[in-house]
C-alpha cells in the first residue's frame, strides 16, 4: 500500500475557463481578441459582481458593442454546469455543483450581519479519514481555480440581501477535498477572489482548512496574500491520530505544532484548530487537556465540532451535549479560545461531503454524480 497517496494525485482539469483568470489575465485575454486594455478592469468587474447567471440587458452598456455577448455567451465562462439547492431548518443552504467528472457542494450559512460560504477544492479527498464522508470516496480530481471561484460566485449570487445588496461575507474551503493538496489552484482562486477589480475581499475573509500537511503549510506561510490558516487536529496523541487521519503518519503531531508554531500570523491572527469530537474515541479530559496544552503554544482558537455521524463510518458516534460541553469547558478552563460548532445543514446530510455520498450511494455506488 502506498503509505503517501496523496503524492499519486491527478491533474485537475487544464481547460483555462474565464473564472479562473485574475482581471490581469482577463484583460490580457482581450488584448488578443482586439479590444482595448481599458474594457479589461469592467468587464471583469461585472463578471464578479453579477456572477455566472448574467443579465443579458447588460448587452453592450459601458463595453465595447459584441464584447459583453462574446464572453457572457462562451462555453469557456462557467465550468459549473448545474446547481441543485436543498434547504436547511436552519437556515444554511447545502449546494450540489455539477462539474465535469462528478460534483462537489457547497454550504450557504447566514449568520448575523455577514454570511459564510463553504466550497469545496476537489472531486474527492487521498486523505482518507475514516470518520469523513469525502474520506472514503478516494480522490477523483483536484478542481480548477475557476471551479472554486464559480461555487463562490454562483452562491453569493442566490443570497442577496432584503436591500438587494450581498452582505459581507466569508469563505472558508471545508467542502470535500484537502485545498493544501490542491494548493497552486487554491491560491489561484484567492488571487482572483481578492482581485480588487473584482470581489475585492480582504485575504483575511478567507480560510483554508488542512489535515495537516506540513510542507504544503510551509509553502503557504511564504504567500504573501495568504488565506487564513485552519488545521484539524482529531486526536491528541500520534497512536490515536494515526488511526483516524492516516496523514499522521507522514507528518506526526509534534511536527506539526512545531510547524505551527513557526508559521508567520498577522497581527491579530490565530491558528484555527478544528478538533471533531467522537464518543469513546477523542472525547476524554486527559485528551481535552492534552489538546489545550497543544493550543496554548501559539496564537490560537478551538472548534469542537460534534461528529456529523453517516453512513460510512458507522463506529463514530456524536458524544451527547453534557459530555461535549465538559469537553469544552475543560478547554475554557485552561484559558483557550473555544467555540462548539455543530455543523451546519445537519438535516440536508451534514457536513464534508455527505450530500454527494447519499446521492451516489442511491444510483450507483460507483459513480458519484
Ligand atoms: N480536508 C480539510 C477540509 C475539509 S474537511 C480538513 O480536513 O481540514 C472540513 C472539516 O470537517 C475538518 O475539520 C474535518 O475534521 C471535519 N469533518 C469531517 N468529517 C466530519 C464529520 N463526519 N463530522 C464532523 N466533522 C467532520
Ligand atoms: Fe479529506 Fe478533510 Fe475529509 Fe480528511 S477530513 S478525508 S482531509 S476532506
Amino acid at each position: 500500500m502506498n503509505p503517501y497517496p496523496w503524492e499519486d494525485f491527478r491533474p485537475h482539469q487544464q481547460t483555462p475557463y474565464i473564472y479562473g483568470y485574475t482581471c490581469d489575465e482577463l484583460t490580457q485575454q482581450i488584448l488578443t481578441m482586439g479590444y482595448r486594455e481599458v474594457h479589461g478592469p469592467t468587464l471583469f468587474g461585472l463578471l464578479h459582481r453579477y456572477g455566472p447567471n448574467l443579465p443579458s440587458w447588460f448587452d453592450g452598456q459601458r463595453l465595447p458593442r459584441g464584447l459583453w455577448h462574446k464572453i457572457t455567451s462562451s462555453d469557456k465562462l462557467d465550468p459549473i454546469h448545474r446547481v441543485e439547492a436543498h434547504q436547511s431548518d436552519d437556515g444554511s443552504t447545502k449546494y450540489r455543483f455539477h462539474i465535469s467528472g462528478g460534483s462537489v457542494e457547497g454550504i450557504y450559512m447566514p449568520f448575523p450581519g455577514r454570511h459564510t460560504l463553504c466550497i469545496s477544492s476537489q472531486i474527492g479527498c487521498a486523505m482518507g479519514c475514516t470518520f469523513c464522508a469525502t474520506g472514503t470516496m478516494g480522490l477523483h480530481r483536484h478542481l480548477s481555480a475557476a471551479e472554486m471561484v464559480s461555487q463562490v460566485l454562483n452562491i453569493k449570487q442566490r443570497h442577496p440581501d432584503e436591500t438587494g445588496k450581498t452582505k459581507r461575507f466569508n469563505v472558508v474551503f471545508m467542502g470535500m477535498g484537502e485545498p493544501l493538496h490542491n494548493l497552486d489552484q487554491v491560491l489561484k482562486a484567492v488571487s482572483v477572489l481578492t482581485d480588487p477589480a473584482g470581489l475585492n475581499l480582504s485575504p483575511r475573509d478567507v480560510a483554508v482548512s488542512t489535515s495537516g500537511l506540513i510542507p504544503k503549510i510551509e509553502q503557504m506561510a511564504t504567500v504573501k496574500k495568504r488565506p487564513q490558516l485552519m488545521v484539524s487536529i482529531a486526536a491528541t496523541t500520534d497512536e490515536a491520530r494515526s488511526a483516524i487521519m492516516p496523514v499522521n503518519r507522514a507528518y506526526p503531531l509534534e511536527d506539526l505544532m512545531r510547524c505551527l508554531e513557526r508559521y508567520p500570523l498577522r497581527k491579530g491572527e490565530r491558528v484555527m484548530l478544528s478538533y471533531v469530537l467522537i464518543e469513546n474515541v477523542n472525547d476524554t479530559e486527559e485528551d481535552a487537556r492534552r489538546l489545550a496544552a497543544m493550543s496554548q503554544r501559539f496564537p490560537s482558537l478551538v472548534n469542537v465540532i460534534p461528529m456529523n455521524e453517516h453512513e460510512g463510518s458507522p463506529g463514530f458516534v456524536e458524544p451527547d451535549e453534557s459530555r461535549t460541553n465538559a469537553f469544552a469547558n475543560i478547554l475554557l478552563a485552561h484559558g483557550v479560545f473555544t467555540t462548539i460548532r455543530r455543523s451546519r445543514g445537519r438535516d440536508v446530510a451534514g457536513a464534508c461531503g455527505q450530500l454527494v455520498q447519499k446521492i451516489a450511494r442511491k444510483k450507483n455506488a460507483r459513480t458519484y454524480v
